[in-house]
């Protein structure tokens, strides 16, 4: 049985040396990662820009950007039963990068960004992927509306929402406090915890799915 997750943060440039990008540690898909080679998974992380060590029995691919992701995605999704999508790529990059450091001689300064390829999004009607597909959402707002409709847009199994707006969990947190929602069962609120005993609780969702 083969696992697919997507985490940490993308790193999308602007010139040589500046980027934008956001908070996300990658904690919640490493830890869903050695959950799954707990269980005796072979797992595809990839991975954008984080500071974490690899678990063992690992394969990660390193990626940057949102559209190296989507490559990498493309390229490794099809040998996969399920697939975890935790990383938390950049909504839009710039459309043209400067070649050279931007210098500070105006007062302000415009950039004009165009939104980037929605992986998880793309894995149904792009990819053809028929296995097990999980999404994350992070909302500071209307999670319960939001998660639900990003569970039936982007065509998941399952949902897993947080609230972003604590500081107590989510980003760069050790601890997690999550809603699943399913295609198939009303929500379900799992207590504060680990995101090591988070990603247990995602590797078992994905077993009892797989064998129903
Ligand atoms: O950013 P959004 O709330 O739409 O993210 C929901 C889910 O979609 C997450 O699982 C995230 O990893 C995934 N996603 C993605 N590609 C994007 C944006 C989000 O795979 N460009």
């Amino acid at each position: 049985m083969k696992l697919l997750v997507t985490a940490g943060p993308t790193r999308e440039p602007i010139d040589p040396v500046r980027y934008i990008s956001n908070r996300s540690s990658g904690k919640m898909g490493f830890s869903i990662a050695a959950a799954a080679i707990e269980k005796g998974f072979e797992v595809c992380l990839i991975s954008g820009p984080v500071n974490l060590s690899t678990p063992t029995g690992v394969e990660r691919i390193d990626v940057e950007t949102a559209r190296q992701m989507y490559t990498a995605v493309e390229r490794e999704i099809s040998g996969c039963e399920a697939a975890v999508f935790c990383a938390a790529v950049s909504d839009y990059r710039v459309r043209e990068v400067a070649e050279e450091k931007i210098k500070k001689s105006e007062d302000s300064l415009q950039l004009d960004l165009e939104k980037t390829e929605d992986i998880l999004g793309s894995c149904r009607s792009r990819f053809g992927f028929k296995g097990i597909l999980i999404g994350f959402a992070a909302e500071t707002e209307n999670l319960r509306e939001n998660a639900q409709g990003k569970l039936e847009k982007k065509g998941c199994d399952f949902l897993i929402a947080n609230d972003v707006s604590r500081s107590d969990i989510g980003f760069d947190s050790d601890q997690n406090e999550v809603i699943i929602f399913s295609e198939k069962e009303p929500p379900r609120a799992l207590p504060i915890q680990d995101k090591v005993a988070i990603g247990r609780a995602i590797i078992e969702l994905i077993e009892v799915a797989i064998n129903s």
